[in-house]
């Protein structure tokens, strides 16, 4: 699932990979059930889904963490949500108000629209609640699964380069 819209995971995944991500280890089920609040056997179902899609390795009895694709897709979530905390800061939202809301509807904004939005704003690299990070994609121009399209790259190639 290399090729990612963004849209791939409902607004409670995408919090527990942006939790796995944020702390960097293997986590137990537990951990996870206890930083959400929920029932151990919520948190279970979701890491058989998020492992299917390719996100995490899931070890019984040990734990799940991110796999390197979980990684890299991490670190999208979280440049996505601190591209619309900007935006929500931007036009008068308090930080934490920003980055509650953000957390509320960013699921739903995909890839395409959050790297055409970080070109626009220059690639910032602080957001409210941390670093954003940047990759090839929010860098050149962009299709909708945010992979840059063949035509482009032979333009590109035909015309030198374009801003
Ligand atoms: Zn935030
Ligand atoms: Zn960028």
């Amino acid at each position: 699932m290399e090729r990612y819209d963004g849209l791939e995971l409902s607004p409670r995944r995408v919090e527990y990979v942006k939790y796995m991500a944020e702390m960097g280890k293997t986590l137990k089920v537990s951990d996870i059930a206890a930083r959400f609040s929920i029932d151990p056997s919520t948190v279970t179902k979701a890491l058989h889904e998020l492992e299917g899609m390719g996100l995490i390795i899931h070890e019984p009895y040990r734990g799940a963490r991110l796999s390197p694709f979980g990684a890299r897709y991490s670190e999208f979530l979280l440049r996505r949500h601190r591209i619309l905390g900007l935006v929500l800061s931007h036009y008068g939202l308090s930080e934490d108000e920003a980055c509650r809301e953000a957390s509320r509807f960013e699921s739903y904004v995909s890839r395409y629209a959050i790297n055409t939005m970080c070109r626009a704003m220059g690639h910032p690299t602080t957001g409210i609640c941390g670093e954003i990070t940047h990759d090839e994609h929010c860098r050149r121009p962009v299709d909708k699964y945010g992979t840059v399209p063949k035509v482009h790259q032979e333009q590109g190639r035909k015309q030198g380069r374009r801003a």
